[in-house]
């Protein structure tokens, strides 16, 4: 049997792509290498409503807003006002994903991890022919490296779960590259808290576990993962990337969960025509993203120093960042500071440069 789709990676990108495909008609198979759906959790959970308009199945907290420690200490509340944002089980998301695109007749073989690929001129995968061919296996997605779409950075991530006195209604994330250089940590409040940080410092363990002591808190079901900096080519004529294959997540938070499912919804509209997907991403979601890498590199050239003056331009701007704030969307309100503040903007740049 010839299938129309081979998904390899049933995470939430690829499942996303099935439940889309199969809906469509499409004769869709995925491979997936745990023998359960949503497992090991290498996430923080967090999410905006647009995920949850997409798939609103484990939802386990609402968030109303953050605070962000700086590195001189200073700590700005931000929102308060609504729900911003969810924490969501993501062994409940990514199984009740794979449950919908199922029943529309996706097929899944689980407890297999794809090690080649043969193509020709159909894709063959341990002797299950398909038309077209999506990698939706994550960071280290075997089917970019096969099919050589691109090289990209990460940063390091590390997670666990642990006890931790706080507001169950913010996120807390903290500012520094003392504690987390080139990136944040952060708790996030749910069932238990996700204590969590990213950086691209290659040694993550040493720097979580100084940030436990600071925090005085413990955590297990430790697990480390990796969290792209950097977007890949990501669409051949027969071949595509979606969610963290292709590099499809925020440089400046680390979240991939919407801008990987929506690739997938994008993809699903483009099913005939790959190289349309990626355009028509590249001209929506994509565009973001990669506002979002230059911020990212921004931020990260200010230092420490920057990063405190920045906790004055918050303050100054929270009623912007209440009203325009979107964890998706970030360049929206970096776009209204700067249209209040053209001069004091620029001078921030400029001094990252120079
Ligand atoms: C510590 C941490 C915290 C994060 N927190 C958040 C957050 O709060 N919010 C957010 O939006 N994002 C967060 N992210 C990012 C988010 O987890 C990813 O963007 C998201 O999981 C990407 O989904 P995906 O489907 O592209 O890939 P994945 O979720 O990685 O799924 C890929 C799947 O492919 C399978 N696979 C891989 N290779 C093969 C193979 N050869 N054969 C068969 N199967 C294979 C894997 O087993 C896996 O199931 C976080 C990431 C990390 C590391």
């Amino acid at each position: 049997m010839m299938f129309d789709f081979a998904i390899i990676g049933a995470g939430p990108a690829g499942n996303m792509a099935a439940w889309q495909l199969a809906k469509q008609g499409y004769k869709t198979i995925v491979f997936e290498e745990h023998n359960s759906i949503g497992f090991p959790v290498r996430c923080a959970g967090l999410v905006s409503e647009h995920v949850i308009k997409m798939h609103d199945e484990g939802i386990l907290n609402e968030i109303k807003g953050a605070i962000a420690v700086f590195p001189d200490g200073k700590e700005i509340v931000i929102g308060g006002d609504r729900t911003h944002a969810f924490v969501i089980d993501r062994h409940i998301f990514d199984s009740s994903l794979a449950e919908k695109a199922m029943a529309e007749g996706a097929e899944y073989i689980l407890g297999k991890k794809v090690k080649k690929i043969i193509a020709r001129e159909f894709f063959e995968i341990e002797g299950i022919k398909a038309r077209r061919l999506i990698g939706a296996d994550g960071p280290k997605s075997l089917v970019a490296r096969q099919f050589k779409m691109g090289e990209i950075a990460f940063f390091n991530a590390i997670q666990g779960y642990g006890k931790y006195e706080m507001d169950e209604e913010f996120v807390k994330i903290f500012l520094s590259n003392e504690i987390a250089p080139g990136f944040f940590a952060w708790i996030v409040p749910a069932d238990k808290a996700r204590i969590g940080l990213a950086t691209l410092n290659k040694n993550v363990r040493k720097y979580f576990n100084a940030f436990l002591k600071k925090l005085g808190a413990s955590t297990n079901e430790i697990t480390a993962g990796l969290i792209p900096f950097g977007l890949r080519k990501f669409a051949r004529k027969r071949i595509a990337l979606v969610g963290d294959a292709a590099g499809q997540t925020k440089a400046t938070s680390g979240g991939g969960l919407y801008a990987g499912m929506k690739a997938s919804v994008i993809l699903a509209e483009n099913a005939e025509d790959f190289l349309e997907y990626e355009s028509s991403y590249m001209g929506s979601v994509g565009k973001e993203l990669r506002k979002c890498i230059l911020m990212r590199k921004i931020l990260n050239r200010m230092g420490d120093k920057g990063l405190n003056s920045i906790a004055v331009i918050v303050e100054e701007n929270i009623d912007l960042i209440n009203k325009y704030g979107d964890i998706d969307y970030p360049s929206i309100v970096v776009k209204e500071i700067a249209k209040r503040h053209p001069f004091k903007t620029l001078a921030a740049i400029a001094k990252a440069f120079i």
